[in-house]
């Protein structure tokens, strides 16, 4: 445990976790199964792409030495068809959009620059070689990488591996993670509330945060704050590569998540981080899986996890730059700076002349979620002395 006086910063806290998170296993997985993961290994074209001399217009394929002029029609070649006989000098082939732009043929006449009268067509500009077609290999070559391991598999990307005729991939694991919220005091939203009763939604927050990163979730209902749930409700979690609890993890005598999780064999790596909001978190790991305990506001489980928790899935995943990454833009307003912890405000990005522009909410307490739900961003402060003027260069955070 760290001294309180010396509380880590964000960073000291993201580098004690990385160090931790290894990327997990691959296994082999076909592409149509592949949307959202994450390479563990390179995939390399199995064919060139486009795989033949391909026309990019419906048109007429010719010599571009034989143009301007008259030319007789001598084949038609549709798309999908095996490549016509070689074209001689003086002929011209109609050819479909993707069709294999025959040997002897250098440029493609889209069909609007012909007048065709029964088997000729009249050309009346001239052609420059490579007009219109698409060279065999042009976009990548057998052999080539398409995807680098680390790569996560985008819409684009997945076109990308099947147009080179990929049709498995080896994906890292996806992470499975458990959520555990604690508190007496919670119930689900659809029951009533009795007397000092609220709704839970840091599963919900956290559940959604990890999918999106790409983890399979498994999320119990609110833990009550005695040691006998918990522990029933760690052991289990604890099965998972990664455990997010929310809640229990302040100095109050209903805290009970990190005392009952080192009952639990969980090696404490630290606890507490010079951060506003979520100064509680702590963080752990039992072999192989790490474990987070973010305090129970739901501002603070939600910052927490952009911080901490996210950047370990995405290190499981073995994505070679985990770590959140902040963009520059200019702060509406001034704000104090908080003199021991790094703040995180919740902000609403817009664009400018200038570039981005963030303008804190008002209600940046962490308990205030429904405030905090309107942010697109969360702006870095750091700590320090007197106040951020007015148009001062800061980073932020966009969240999805
Ligand atoms: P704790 O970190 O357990 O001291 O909780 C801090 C505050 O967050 C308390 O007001 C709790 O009632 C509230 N809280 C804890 N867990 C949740 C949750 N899952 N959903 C909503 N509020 C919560
Ligand atoms: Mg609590």
């Amino acid at each position: 445990m760290w001294p309180v006086a010396g509380l880590l910063s964000i960073g000291e806290a993201q580098q004690l976790i990385l160090a931790h998170a290894r990327p997990l296993p691959a296994e082999p997985v076909p592409i149509e199964a592949a949307a959202g993961r994450v390479l563990a290994q390179g995939a390399r074209a199995a064919v060139d792409l486009p795989p033949f001399p391909s026309s990019a217009m419906d048109g007429f394929a010719v010599r571009a030495a034989d143009t301007p002029g008259r030319l007789p029609v001598v084949a038609r070649i549709p798309a999908g068809a095996p490549a016509a006989g070689l074209l001689e000098p003086g002929q011209a082939m109609g050819i479909a959009t993707g069709g294999v732009v025959p040997d002897g043929a250098d440029a493609v006449i889209p069909i609007e620059y012909v007048v065709e009268s029964g088997n000729e067509i009249e050309i009346q500009r001239a052609a420059e070689t490579g007009d219109h077609v698409r060279p065999r290999g042009g976009d990548i070559r057998a052999g080539e990488v398409v995807a680098e391991a680390g790569t996560a598999l985008t819409p684009a990307r997945l076109g990308a591996l099947a147009a080179a005729g990929i049709a498995e991939v080896h994906c890292v694991r996806r992470p499975r993670a458990a959520v555990v919220p604690t508190g007496t005091e919670l119930r689900r939203p659809g029951e009533a509330l009795g007397p000092g009763q609220i709704y839970e939604s840091n599963g919900l927050i956290l559940t959604a945060q990890l999918q999106a990163e790409g983890a399979d979730v498994d999320v119990d209902p609110a833990v009550g704050d005695n040691e006998e749930a918990h522990r029933a409700a760690l052991e289990r979690a604890l099965e998972a590569d990664l455990v997010v609890t929310s809640g229990g993890v302040s100095v109050g005598p209903h805290d009970l998540v990190r005392r009952v999780e080192a009952e639990l064999g969980v090696e404490e790596v630290f606890w507490r981080v010079a951060v506003k909001p979520g100064k509680p978190i702590a963080f752990g790991v039992r072999e192989g899986t790490l474990v987070f305990g973010l305090p129970g506001n739901p501002v603070s489980a939600l910052v927490g996890f952009e911080l901490f928790v996210a950047p370990a899935v995405r290190a499981l995943l073995g994505v070679p730059d985990p770590l959140p990454s902040f963009e520059r833009g200019r702060l509406a307003g001034t704000r104090r700076r908080n003199a021991e912890r790094d703040e995180l405000l919740r902000a609403r990005l817009r664009g400018s002349e200038d570039g981005a522009v963030l303008e804190p909410l008002g209600g940046q307490e962490s308990h205030m979620i429904a405030r905090a739900a309107d942010a697109d961003a969360l702006v870095f402060v750091p700590r320090g002395e007197g106040e951020l003027a007015d148009g001062a260069a800061v980073e932020y955070l966009r969240l999805g």
